[in-house]
């Protein structure tokens, strides 16, 4: 068990493959202090998600360890992990059922109440509210009826209700338009603000707000900085 975190995060000589012989990390070492903000970065296939499914505890490392305020995850239950790891992916998935039971995915026992405060800490209220139904509107796993940014949104809502003290965020790359790209870094600096995340970074704002930046290359680290440094 876990007991309420800080939020350290130290990758310690990290090695892992997903088949022999063939390394996805090869000796990944990076100290990362409780509330900083991580932006990985590197070419297609260098293990930026790799990194952030041993963190996830999806596989354990062939050599080195993961810990979390110091304690090895591997001697962790995975739920008091998944209680502490939030996880927001590339793309944000939404499934069938109302905007409510959206966000309120991120915590099951949220009141209504806190899920219009998570909703409107990221702007998603006023997008909502203009739906059909507000919260009771019916989405569909697949279904257009929300735009990129939209579903960004909720899915950034969903994760603040979650309140993880450490948050991994692969970055949607879809483009989508400037005055919802500025709404979605409004969204993001208040999702980040108080917890360990490690971000698979695509946008440029995002690197530059960025406390340290990571650049990967086949497994390895290449550089890291400040945006300022690099
Ligand atoms: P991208 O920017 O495309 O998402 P990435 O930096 O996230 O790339 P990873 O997905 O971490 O890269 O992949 C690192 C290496 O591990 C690649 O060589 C990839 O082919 C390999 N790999 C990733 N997932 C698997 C898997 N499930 N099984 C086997 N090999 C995998
Ligand atoms: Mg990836």
């Amino acid at each position: 068990e876990l007991p309420r975190i800080r939020g350290d995060v130290n990758f310690d000589s990290i090695v892992f493959e997903y088949e022999k012989g063939r390394p996805a990390l090869r000796g990944i070492s990076l100290d990362v202090q409780a509330g900083q903000t991580i932006a990985l970065v590197g070419h297609t296939g260098s293990g930026k998600s790799t990194i952030m499914n041993l963190l996830c505890r999806f596989y354990d490392p062939v050599h080195g360890a993961v810990r979390i305020d110091g304690i090895d995850i591997r001697n962790v239950s995975i739920e008091s992990l998944r209680s502490q790891v939030g996880v927001v992916l590339q793309d944000t998935f939404i499934f069938s059922g109302t905007i409510r039971e959206n966000i309120r995915f991120g915590r099951l026992n949220a009141t209504d109440d806190e899920i219009v405060k998570a909703a409107t800490a990221v702007d998603a209220h006023d997008f909502i509210m203009s739906l059909p139904d507000g919260y009771d509107t019916e989405v569909q796993e697949r279904g257009n009826s929300l735009s990129m940014g939209q579903r960004q949104l909720l899915s950034f809502a969903r994760a603040l209700l979650a309140d993880p003290r450490v948050l991994i965020l692969d970055e949607a790359t879809a483009s989508i338009d400037t005055e919802t790209e500025l709404k979605i870094q409004e969204a993001l600096k208040k999702l980040l603000k108080g917890r360990t995340s490690f971000i698979v970074a695509h946008r440029l704002s995002t690197i530059r707000n960025a406390d340290r930046i990571v650049v990967l290359d086949h497994g390895q680290i290449v550089e890291q900085g400040s945006h300022d440094e690099l």
